[in-house]
């Protein structure tokens, strides 16, 4: 039962069909050998192929798992398939690490760089391509002493092409999806060039199709020398993610991976410009997540534009953008809540609330939160707490908290009651707050309060890291 929730979970998220752990069909085992052969160098040599379970497989398998952060099975499990049919970059994984690079022998000797457009996607104006082109060019330049000069014939040291299927080199594209774009480290001939699939459907800045802008700066940190990062909220992630050119900042992996090859730029540092974003770290023990909540059996633990997953099963939670499994959620939320009763995960940021079925978002949402019933007053709920035993759910606002009735949607009266009336010793403002195997556990900053919601009885305090455990790589 676990395996197939997991399953209709796993197969919202990415949009493709369920795979079950018990039946993993002969079609997916090539599918996965393909992609490990493509991402993470098995070879003919490494062994005979999976469906006999010889181990080279088995270690590739692990591998690729250690780098996304996922349950590491060594076995074809439903979540690995998943992750494997998400749109990427075509440049193979490798090093399991925050920001790495092809080494010093493959970065440009000189700080001024040409580039060539040689030809253009019919998807979007030629005007459009250029300026997604020049922006993400720019991204690079911004940080670095790095600088870009367009030509228009001859041989640049970025050449930039759009193509599908064999398109001149001996990595063909796969058509629609699956792999957008590759680039080349460095160097002469292929080196430093940049190749876009044509099959596939480029933007500047909808999110219908995959937004130029994003998968080419992407790609100009492979020709400047940069590899993958495992850093989920990095640019050099291999999976694609939704990006707006207008407001793009570079994050701090990717900087300091730059920097790392070509130290920064001299002409630095207008006090206007934004901060790097850095990813949230597990480690912290003075980070204040802005939302727990249980999702199907398994923990979500919100933070930013990030979430960590962890499964009942596993001790390594799985760090992710919140957009790529709700592309219509918010970030930098303040609540969540599971509703057993309507199987819903209802999420909260200002006045407003979404409830999602899976990873959809529920139609007619988001709405009001005084559609819960709460007085018009409120302007933002800290956190939400969803009480198995009794079906209430309980809104917390500043030092009080309201009851909500799940099954008659009504708000209960006698509220709003304050916190430490109910949850004896918990003084400081409750920030997030969810119940996981018959205990209430209520966070007040970087601090977790475990407690028997029946009695009112707080049993332990604990740190962040209890639940979300620390795991360097
Ligand atoms: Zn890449
Ligand atoms: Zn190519």
């Amino acid at each position: 039962m676990e395996t197939f929730n997991l399953c209709v979970l796993l197969s919202l998220a990415v949009a493709v069909y369920c795979v079950p752990i018990s039946q993993v069909t002969v079609q997916d085992e090539d599918f996965a050998e393909n992609y490990l052969k493509n991402f993470f160098n098995l070879t003919e040599e490494s062994g005979p192929p999976m469906r006999r379970g010889i181990s080279p497989v088995s270690r590739k398998l692990s591998e690729m798992q250690r780098f996304f952060g996922l349950q590491i099975t060594g076995t074809l499990d439903a979540d690995t398939m998943a992750m494997m049919k998400k749109p990427r970059c075509g440049v193979p994984d490798v090093k399991i690490a925050r920001f790495s690079t092809f080494g010093n022998d493959f970065k440009w000797k000189k700080n001024s760089l040409t580039f060539r457009i040689e030809n253009y996607t019919p998807d979007m104006p030629v005007s459009e391509v250029d300026d997604s082109i020049e922006k993400a060019l720019q991204v690079w330049a911004k940080v670095t002493p790095l600088r870009f000069t367009r030509i228009y014939s001859g041989t640049a040291d970025i050449m930039i092409s759009f193509g599908g299927r064999s398109h001149g080199d001996i990595y063909p594209f796969d058509g629609p999806n699956g792999i957008l774009a590759h680039a080349f480290a460095p160097g002469r001939d292929l080196g430093g060039d940049a190749h876009f699939d044509e099959d596939e459907t480029f933007t500047f800045r909808s999110n219908r199709g995959y937004v130029l802008f994003m998968v080419a700066a992407h790609e100009f940190g492979h020709s400047l020398g940069l590899t993958h990062s495992n850093d989920p909220g990095a640019l050099m992630f291999p999976h694609y993610s939704f990006g707006n050119p207008d407001t793009f900042v570079l994050p701090r992996d990717d900087v300091n991976g730059i920097q790392s090859l070509y130290g920064p730029n001299p002409q630095d540092p207008s006090i206007e410009e934004p901060q790097p974003p850095t990813t949230p770290d597990a480690c912290d023990s003075t980070m204040v997540l802005d939302a727990v909540a249980t999702l199907r059996g398994e923990m979500l633990f919100f933070k930013d534009r990030f979430f960590w997953r962890s499964y009942p099963q596993s001790n390594t939670p799985q760090q992710s953008l919140i957009t790529n499994f709700w592309p219509d959620a918010p970030t930098s939320i303040n609540a969540a809540y599971e509703s057993q009763q309507s199987d819903k995960l209802f999420v909260f940021k200002g006045r407003e609330v979404w409830a999602f079925s899976g990873y959809d978002l529920v139609s007619g949402y988001p709405k009001p939160i005084s559609s819960f019933g709460l007085p018009k007053s409120v302007k933002k709920i800290n956190a939400a707490l969803y009480d198995v035993r009794s079906g209430k759910t309980l809104f917390f606002v500043g030092d009080n908290y309201y009851s909500y009735d799940e099954a008659r949607k009504t708000m209960d009266q006698g509220f709003p009651k304050r916190v430490d009336q109910t949850f004896s010793g918990l003084t400081s403002e409750v920030t997030a707050a969810f119940q996981y195997r018959g205990f209430t556990y209520i966070y007040s900053g970087p601090h977790m309060y475990e407690y028997s919601l029946r009695t009112g009885r707080m049993f332990r305090l604990l740190g962040n890291s209890y639940f979300l455990r620390c795991t360097n790589y």
